[in-house]
């Protein structure tokens, strides 16, 4: 198909969306703009949602003087603002590039979510995004609240005194968490959040923000649930879903390994009742000592979140306390020694993810240490200030592309497995 430009869309400052005829629609990867057309978009999968992007003026190319142009104003109603617009594209989807835009003085952060480019095209939004991942795992339109809600009820009967249902069932009914959500259901993935405490202090953490001028999405779980009642979330889960995930290792909880005494107790428990069902934790993968007792009990899989491979990015994002980069590998390593399935969960940020140098860093992270899964995820956190981080610590170098960047790593590492979701160990 001819690569056609797509419509500008922007928002009025009421956030009504409209479409920008003689403006093509942008993209950005830190600071490179690219124009949107029909080849660098898809048409806007279900369950995006859209942004209005405060403090912030949209960055648009005009097709009658083939340049870019920063608005300050809608050009067709001059005195009325306009806004930059971005989605909150679907799981499964990776974002190629962010919506593009220049901060006006004394803009504040953006909120914890990632900001695909957006435009308009024969009567439909399109967005800059990747699937990567096909299954319907978080498709909202599997998940309705009525079901959900009978689930909950028939579940609640069944351990009417298990504190981590009840916090399980607030992650589904107040935040609408999918993961949460399919426990209920009987589907794929459930959750098993655990922990109260961290040793890393993201800047994107998504459950605690101290001394930030942005706030954390959800709250953090506030107790600890006992070996039992983890044992059993996780066996009802396994005993009635095919193919069954239970993962700790949550958005609502600090990170797994700290609450190490009693998730081990809780996978030999659950061992001790069936062979069945993947045991996944999804961890910053700082302790490895920790790690491998935990291999040992039974844990089948983990996946390690990383935004970079380098130490020093990795560092400044993860601002670790207690333990260090070497040990992240060190985890990986030993899962790698003892046959644990290993994904990273790869944090993506457009313009930083898609550098020359974080690729090379890439490539030779993965062939060092072979991992069998890269789970392609956004970033949600403020896209120019990100880079800005990492631009004082590194250089970025134009971006490759995203999508450039994931066919080239087919080709040079074809066993490695691409997605978005823990697998199951059926197909390890
Ligand atoms: S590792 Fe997870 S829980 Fe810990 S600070 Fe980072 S995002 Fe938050």
């Amino acid at each position: 198909m001819k690569n056609i430009l797509i419509t500008a869309v922007v928002a009025d400052k009421e956030g009504k969306i409209f479409e920008l005829e003689g403006y093509a629609a942008v993209g950005m990867s830190a600071d490179n703009f690219t124009a949107l057309s029909t080849g660098n978009t898809i048409n806007m999968p279900y369950g995006g949602e859209f942004m209005l992007l405060p403090d912030r003026r949209p960055v648009v190319f005009n097709l009658k003087t083939k340049r870019l142009e920063t608005l300050k104003e809608n050009p067709y109603s001059p005195g009325d603002p306009v806004f930059p617009v971005a989605a909150f594209n679907s799981p499964g989807y990776v974002i190629s590039h962010v919506s593009a835009y220049r901060e006006k003085q004394a803009a504040k952060q953006l909120p914890l979510f990632s900001y695909g480019a957006i435009g308009w095209y024969k009567g439909g939004f399109r967005t800059a995004v990747i699937l990567v991942d096909e299954e319907k795992r978080q498709d909202l339109r599997l998940m309705p609240l009525e079901k959900v809600i009978a689930g909950v009820r028939s579940i609640k009967k069944k351990m009417p005194n298990n504190r981590l249902c009840d916090h399980i069932e607030n992650c589904a009914l107040k935040y609408g968490c999918p993961a949460a959500k399919n426990f209920f259901l009987g589907r794929y993935e459930a959750p098993l959040p655990t922990s109260k405490n961290c040793n890393a202090r993201c800047i994107g953490c998504i459950s605690l923000q101290r001394d930030s001028e942005i706030r954390n999405s959800q709250d953090r779980i506030s107790f600890t649930p006992s070996p039992v009642e983890i044992a059993e979330i996780a066996l009802e889960h396994i005993g009635r879903v095919k193919r069954s995930v239970v993962s700790f290792g949550q958005g609502c909880e600090g990170d797994p390994l700290l609450a190490a005494h009693v998730i081990e107790p809780a996978i030999k428990l659950i061992r001790s009742k069936t062979g069945s069902g993947t045991i996944n934790m999804n961890t910053n993968g700082s302790l490895p000592e920790i790690m491998e007792r935990l291999f040992d009990a039974g844990l089948d899989s983990i996946r390690i979140s990383m935004n970079s491979v380098r130490e020093k990015c990795y560092d400044a994002y993860f601002r670790p306390r207690g333990y260090g980069f070497s040990d992240v590998i060190k985890s990986i390593d030993k899962a790698l020694d003892k046959k644990i399935f290993v994904s990273i969960n790869y944090l993506n940020c457009p313009g930083f993810t898609d550098s020359s140098e974080e690729k090379r860093a890439l490539f030779s992270f993965l062939k060092t240490h072979p991992v069998n899964f890269l789970q392609w995820r956004n970033l949600n956190f403020d896209p120019l200030r990100y880079c800005k981080i990492m631009s004082g610590i590194t250089l970025i170098s134009e971006p490759v592309g995203i999508s450039e960047v994931l066919s080239m790593i087919r080709k040079e590492f074809p066993d490695l497995k691409h997605g978005y979701f823990n697998p199951p160990k059926e197909i390890f």
